[in-house]
């Protein structure tokens, strides 16, 4: 049977050093957030803090200098991560380029992409979005319907994509459609694309959450012309480019830190006594953190080492987004406290929020039952 790695490390001293940099910066740039605005984690879309960000060289800390990169190392980018999380830092304007579009343009896109856009994302100037899923295609991610039909220097494009977060605020999507069509092999024929997101023939049009926020949209593409270099890798190449996109996107400490904040929270509830109970849940909950925490550090450096761990960034993903669902039943378990929306303690405003929130946090990045199906074909039990 096959088997899945976690090569656990510590993280160097240049690391740690960094860590008080960020939380300096943090403290300057957001004061000591409450934990319900914490509770927001990666959600927050702003920016002119993300410019703050590319100036402190924190947005592509890994590319080449020649790009606009730092080239730092992943576990001092992991540090820097970790610290906006768990502070709740407004960082959804560059998130996403960061995370998995510029990674994605390093890995296959032409030199001229990577000179045009890379800079100005690692100076927190573009937001991206993802368009992947469509209206019938979300886990059957290669039934994907949306066409790119060539036309003189370019391509038409024509369908629809939904679920897009923050596309209505980006500046530019990375699009997977489809380029040709057999129905024998679904996973042949899709390309992706970079798509500026002011194209005549795109309308977009917003999809209310369930805490009544507008971050989702569906997003219509009628006869929007996208230049053919603006395309990315090669055409009918979009499968095997996605699904190491999806593992940038599954593997970082956004996966399992969302409910962080209510850890925190509870602790200084509790104080320094705690009764026998409450010790042994914060006790397990801590512990489940650490473990987390060490499997997705090691995937960082896997993904360094240019390996594509997309086996262990689904394990990681499915128990960081069980750990992060579970948090807010436990405290308001715990504690017996209501969860409110606008009125009541910090505590139970982030705990309102996260309650609201959390179903999403096993669906968004893939569901539960694809990540546990990639699981076993990776072990090839299926
Ligand atoms: C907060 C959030 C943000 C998102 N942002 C984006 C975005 O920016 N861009 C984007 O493209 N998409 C985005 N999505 C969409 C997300 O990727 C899809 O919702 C997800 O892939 C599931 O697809 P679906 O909603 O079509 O559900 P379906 O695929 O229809 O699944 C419905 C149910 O059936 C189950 N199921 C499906 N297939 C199988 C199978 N083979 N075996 C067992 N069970 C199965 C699923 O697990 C699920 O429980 C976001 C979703 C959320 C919640």
């Amino acid at each position: 049977m096959s088997t899945f790695k976690f090569e656990l490390g510590e993280l160097p001293p240049e690391a740690e050093a960094l860590r008080e940099e960020v939380r300096a910066f943090l403290r300057e740039h957001l004061g000591e957030p409450t934990p319900a605005r914490r509770a927001r984690s990666w959600g927050g879309f702003d920016r002119e803090f993300s410019k703050k960000v590319g100036e402190r060289g924190w947005i592509g800390m890994m590319w080449p200098k020649k790009y606009g990169g730092h080239e730092r190392t992943a576990l001092e980018r992991y540090v820097v991560l970790e610290e906006m999380l768990a502070a709740g830092a407004p960082v959804s304007a560059h998130w996403v380029a960061d995370r998995q579009s510029a990674p994605l343009l390093l890995r296959f896109g032409t030199e001229e992409q990577r000179q045009k856009f890379l800079p100005r994302i690692a100076r927190g100037e573009l937001a991206f979005a993802i368009g992947m899923s469509e209206p019938d295609s979300g886990s059957d991610l290669a039934s994907l319907r949306t066409r790119a039909d060539k036309v003189a220097g370019g391509y038409h494009f024509n369908g629809t994509k939904v679920w897009t977060s923050n596309a209505h605020k980006s500046d530019y999507m990375i699009a997977t459609v489809r380029t040709s069509w057999n129905p024998e092999k679904k996973h042949e024929g899709l390309t992706q694309f970079l798509v500026d997101c002011k194209t005549p023939g795109i309308t977009m049009s917003p999809i209310i959450d369930l805490a009544g926020s507008h971050h989702f949209n569906m997003v219509v593409f009628e006869d929007a012309f996208v230049p053919e270099d603006m395309r990315v890798g090669a055409e009918g190449d979009g499968w095997k480019q996605v699904t190491t996109e999806l593992a940038f996107e599954r593997s970082g400490p956004e996966r399992y830190l969302s409910s962080f904040a209510l850890i925190t929270a509870l602790i200084d509830e509790l104080g320094k006594e705690p009764d026998e109970r409450a010790a042994v849940v914060v006790g397990r909950l801590v512990a489940h953190l650490v473990t987390l925490r060490q499997m997705s550090l090691s995937i960082a450096v896997m993904l360094q080492k240019g390996e594509n761990p997309n086996l262990e960034a689904a394990v990681s993903k499915d128990l960081g987004t069980t750990f992060e669902q579970e948090i807010p039943e436990i405290v308001h378990a715990l504690l017996g406290l209501e969860p409110t929306i606008n009125t009541g303690s910090a505590l139970q405003q982030a705990l309102g929020y996260l309650m609201q929130k959390a179903p999403s946090f096993s669906l968004r990045g893939g569901t539960r039952e694809v990540l546990r199906g990639i699981i076993a074909r990776g072990l090839g039990l299926r």
